[in-house]
């Protein structure tokens, strides 16, 4: 880790600071007490802008650029906690897939909870941003893409979970194939201010839906950046 991010982190990387965060995300109902040391333990401000870094751990999305925003610790939370419901302590799941990997922030939360993340970008600056802060963490089971994540990863399909960090209208058809045998996804569903957070799972040739929280997500995108 370098000098200059180090100490910037001083003040706001506290103790006290991240157990707050935790406290209110236990008031609003996380119960999953994996995911909620996961999510004291990752150093979000490391994630953001040094002029956005004290305020990481506010419970808000907030800008990384390229008009987009790195996930409310709430979200990530509710998130990974419907990903890995009941997964047995010590458990992996063996494969996720996650589609918009931003700044990287909810794959560093997701990474402990799977063998192996396989995580989707369309905008290449972010890949290349994610890639060196998940380095710095050194955190190395995951594998990042920049693509379309509309059409998921087929080569490595079928996914144990899939996490969607942006909101389609609708739940694109590919990624409900490549969910394996009772394996989850998880994505929020519907247009700019009106999106729920969706459970589909995987139960033999059905998929069965859970509606989780209302959310408030960037679109995702089809196609490529250029
Ligand atoms: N979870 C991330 C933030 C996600 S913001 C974090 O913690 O930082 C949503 C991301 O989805 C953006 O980076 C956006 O570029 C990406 N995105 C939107 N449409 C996409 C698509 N079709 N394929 C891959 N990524 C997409």
């Amino acid at each position: 880790m370098s000098e200059r991010r180090e100490l910037s982190g001083i003040g706001m990387t506290s103790a006290r600071t991240r157990d707050r965060l935790v406290e209110r995300l236990k008031n609003e109902g996380v119960h999953n007490q994996a995911v909620l040391e996961r999510i004291r333990s990752v150093p979000r401000h490391l994630f953001m802008d040094e002029a956005l870094a004290s305020r990481a751990y506010e419970d808000t999305a907030l800008p990384i650029g390229y008009g987009q925003t790195i996930s409310q610790p709430y979200v990530v939370a509710v998130m990974t906690e419907a990903l890995v419901e009941g997964l047995p302590p010590g458990k992996k799941l063996t494969k996720v897939l996650e589609i918009g990997t931003g700044c990287g922030y909810q794959t560093a939360v997701l990474a402990p909870f799977a063998q192996h993340v396989y995580s989707i970008e369309r905008i290449q600056p972010l890949v290349q941003r994610a890639r060196a802060n998940l380095r710095e963490l050194g955190i190395g089971n995951v594998s990042l893409r920049h693509a379309d994540g509309w059409r998921g990863w087929r080569s490595q399909a079928p996914f144990q979970g899939i996490l969607v960090a942006a909101a389609p209208v609708e739940i694109p058809p590919e990624l409900l194939e490549q969910l394996d045998q009772g394996g989850r996804l998880v994505i929020p569903v519907g247009p700019k201010n009106r999106q729920v957070l969706y459970r589909a799972t995987r139960d033999g040739s059905e998929i069965r839906y859970e509606e989780l929280i209302p959310v408030s997500f960037v679109p995702l995108v089809e196609g490529m950046e250029a």
